[in-house]
Formats: C-alpha cells, sequence, structure tokens
C-alpha cells in the first residue's frame, strides 16, 4: 500500500473515533494499524508450526513437555519480549506406554480405546468381562450397590455440539469420575464413550481421577464409532465380552515450568495486561488447537500490541505449566504471584481451538465499562459481538485467579467444532486456518494495546 493512501486511511480512523475519553486519535488510529498488520501476519502459523513440528505432543513431565518450556523461552527471546522467565510448577506425573481393547464375544473385533489420564494398568494379558451399559453418570451413581459387580462399566453418553462447548461440562463428568462410580458398584473396568462429537474412529483421552478408599479400576475411553458398535452388540441381548489393556504408570512428583515473557510499560510498569494458553498438551496428537494454537495467537498478539512502541502498562505473555493434569501451573502462578495479581488490569485466556473470534465479554467493575465498550467498539468491524452481560468466564488457566478480582475477559471463538478433535490423535496442525488464526492474533492485539494503553486502568469487581 502507498503512503498515500495509508494515510487517508488513518486519517479517517481518527475522525470516526475522535470523541474517546480514553484513547487519543493517534492511539486510535495505532489500533487501526496494529489490526491490518496483524490480519497480514504468519506470525502465530509460524510459532505454532515450529511448536507441533519442532517440538511436537508436550504431555507433562515428558520429554516433549521439557523440550517446550526450552522452545519458549528462545521463542520469546526472539521475539524480543523485554523480560523472560520460568517459574516452577509440580503434578502427579503419569505415563502411557500402550493401550488395546477388543470384543472377545458375541462378534470378536478390534475396538479403538485409549486410557484416560491417570489410569492404572491392567494386568499384562488385560482385563476380560462382560459389560454392562449405563447411559450416563446419573444413572450409574443410582443403580444398586454390586449392580455391575465383575463387570466392565459402559457410560455411553453423546456430549451436545455447541458453538460455546456448553456440551462439554455434562460429559466430562463421567470421564473425570466414572471409575469411581463404577469401582464403587462392584466394576472390574471401565470405558466411556469418548468425549467427542466427532464421527472419526480416534478415542479422546483426557483427565481422570481416583478417590481415597475406592478400588482403582482401569479408566478408558472409546471412539463415538466403537461406542455406537458396543451398544449395538449390547441391545442384541446377550452377554458381550470385552478386553481392555492398558500398560500406563503414576510416576510419583514431576515438575515444569509456566513460560511467561513481558514487554515492560513506559508509564505503569508493574501494572500488565496478561494474556496466554497453556504450553502442554496430550500425547496423543500434537497439541496444534490444545492449545498449540492459543500459545502462538496470544505471543504473536503482544508482538503487534507493541508494533507502535512500549506500550504504558506491560503486557504479559503466560504459557501455563500441566494444564491437561489439572490446572498446576496456573495453581502455581497464583501462589508465586499473588501480592501482585491486583496489578492486572485485564486477563484473558486463548484455549478453545483455533476458530474465528465471534464474542467479545468482560467481569469488571461498572466504572470500567465504559472502556470496555469502547475496546469492543473496536473489535466489532471483525465480526467480534459485544456481550454486555459483564458476567465473562475466561479460560481454565485464569480459574485460580478469579477469587483476586483480577478484571478478566472473554475472547470467545467458534467451538462447533473443537471437539471433533479435542485430546486425540487427530489434533494436528492441518485442522488451523492461518487466516482464522490471524483473526484471533488480530483480536488479541486490539485488546492488549487498548487494555494497556488506556487513559485509566480496568479494575475488577
Ligand atoms: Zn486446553
Amino acid at each position: 500500500m502507498s503512503a498515500l493512501i495509508f494515510a487517508s486511511l488513518s486519517f479517517n480512523t481518527s475522525q470516526a473515533h475522535a470523541k474517546s475519553d480514553n484513547f487519543t486519535a493517534e492511539q486510535l488510529s495505532q489500533v487501526a494499524d496494529i489490526k491490518k498488520q496483524a490480519l497480514e501476519s504468519d506470525l502465530a502459523w509460524n510459532l505454532v508450526e515450529s511448536l507441533t513440528t519442532e517440538v511436537g505432543p508436550r504431555m507433562p513431565g515428558t520429554p516433549g513437555d521439557k523440550a517446550g518450556v526450552a522452545w519458549a523461552v528462545a521463542q520469546f527471546k526472539a521475539m524480543g519480549f523485554d523480560k523472560v522467565w520460568t517459574e516452577p510448577a509440580t503434578f502427579p506425573k503419569w505415563i502411557r506406554y500402550s493401550e488395546s481393547a477388543a470384543v472377545v464375544s458375541p462378534a470378536p473385533q478390534t475396538l479403538h480405546i485409549t486410557a484416560l489420564g491417570n489410569s492404572i494398568s491392567t494386568p499384562k494379558e488385560g482385563i476380560e468381562a462382560q459389560v454392562i451399559e449405563f447411559e450416563n453418570l446419573a444413572e450409574l451413581e443410582n443403580a444398586a450397590d454390586n449392580a455391575a459387580k465383575g463387570k466392565i462399566v459402559f457410560i455411553n453418553y453423546r456430549m451436545d455440539r455447541d458453538r460455546d462447548g456448553n456440551g462439554y461440562g455434562p460429559a466430562v463428568k463421567a470421564r473425570s469420575r466414572g471409575a469411581v462410580v463404577a469401582a464403587q458398584k462392584g466394576a472390574v473396568g471401565y470405558v466411556m464413550r469418548s468425549v467427542s462429537t466427532a464421527t472419526h474412529r480416534f478415542a479422546h483421552t483426557g483427565g481422570s481421577h481416583y478417590e481415597e478408599g475406592v478400588t482403582k479400576i482401569v479408566s478408558s475411553a472409546i471412539s463415538n464409532a466403537d461406542a455406537d458398535q458396543l451398544h449395538r452388540l449390547v441391545a442384541l441381548g446377550k452377554p458381550v465380552t470385552i478386553n481392555i489393556n492398558v500398560q500406563a504408570k503414576s510416576m510419583g512428583e514431576g515438575t515444569s515450568y509456566n513460560v511467561i515473557g513481558e514487554f515492560t510499560g513506559s508509564e505503569f510498569p508493574n501494572e500488565h495486561v496478561l494474556i496466554g494458553g497453556h504450553l502442554d498438551s496430550w500425547d496423543l496428537g500434537t497439541g496444534a488447537l490444545d492449545d498449540g494454537a492459543g500459545i502462538a495467537i496470544t505471543m504473536a498478539a503482544a508482538k503487534f500490541a507493541t508494533l507502535k512502541g512500549q506500550p504504558k502498562r506491560s503486557i504479559r505473555v503466560v504459557l501455563f505449566a500441566a494444564e491437561e493434569f489439572g490446572l498446576w501451573g496456573a495453581k502455581a502462578y497464583a501462589k508465586a504471584n499473588e501480592k501482585t495479581l491486583s496489578n492486572i488490569v485485564a486477563a484473558a485466556e486463548s484455549d478453545f481451538g483455533a476458530d474465528k473470534i465471534w464474542a467479545f465479554e468482560s467481569n469488571v467493575h461498572a466504572s470500567s465499562l465504559p472502556l470496555v465498550s469502547e475496546i469492543a467498539a473496536m473489535l466489532k468491524p471483525l465480526n467480534v459481538e459485544y456481550i454486555a452481560n459483564n458476567s465473562a468466564r475466561n479460560g481454565p488457566d485464569l480459574i485460580p485467579l478469579r477469587p483476586f478480582k483480577v478484571p478478566a475477559f472473554a475472547l470467545s471463538q467458534d467451538g462447533t467444532d473443537y471437539f471433533d478433535y479435542h485430546h486425540t490423535a487427530d489434533d494436528t496442525l492441518d485442522k488451523i486456518d492461518p487466516a482464522k488464526l490471524r483473526h484471533n492474533v488480530a483480536s488479541y492485539a486490539i485488546f492488549a494495546y487498548m487494555a494497556a494503553n488506556a487513559k485509566t486502568r480496568i479494575i475488577g469487581k
């Protein structure tokens, strides 16, 4: 674009927003230019391509996780962040070795299965038993004691597809607690329909838990296609016997690191915008959508937000450790930084794939809402809708910050397809659309720039 055309564009933008209480006309013109440049840049794509290719899967405590931490430190430095540091986080380490399953009778065939995180191993030859099917976790909970005695419990609950991922909550309970409830009913093994909206034949892994005093039984999930098949076999009315073979191990306490990069503010260096994602992933795929994309989006957004020079307030990108095992990095971050959490002027996490952002929502003190609506107005041309309820729930790693009244924001991605790939071998780079990734970077960059450079700081409620 010629300098002349650019000058006229800037002029129009300044004119259009001349009445702002929180920003100068020059700042609003900078927002327009940041947006334009972010929408033309492959920076985030290059980052997520590098992470998923040169590092690959990053399950907490594995060599891949360690390589991910080294990658992030090196990238932050190469991108020119003013400060780069790590903070340790510990977590219960778990390793998967192998997993397989099959229908033994009445119609022998392979089942596509995955162990759920934290699962114990079966004996070397697997565990073989008759299947007893339940519609959902509640039905299992309400069953008589010993209802599943000596059997393998199969929960066949199918999650709903939804733009906001609202189907996930009801489905994930069976993943988190299913093996515990099954064991309480006398089961010797547990398998569930994957927490998934997919039609492919990949099983979806994810965190699961045992309870003190309850017998630990193998905890696993099969693909949607295999759950359909197992359901049809059970519906025939004859006993269905399956074999599940999982080899996995709990390894005691592991350590990883939150990796943090910051562009230092010029006027209020202690106050900061916090954006980020989680650096770890499950082991089955390469963690492209979950959460390589979020890492790349927020790292690139911080770079674009500082394109025009040092921000007034600092912009901090936090790449959280061991999210998938239970928010261990986030909990460590909240603890280690407890005294400075009140310095956060805006926090948002990108951890819902790589589709376009469709909504913007805040959770802040009422006095900051005029400023929030100015940010929303700048996001609107990107087709980002302002949801003015001021009750945003932001990303999982920001949950431990909620008690500290941190001003919270949601830049909500369209998650309609997210649970087709989530926690599977199919979570790979080819699922990311570079144009949609740029749209995310532009949205986050506008948000970070405006929160960091506004006349007054945003306060929480
Ligand atoms: Zn995630």
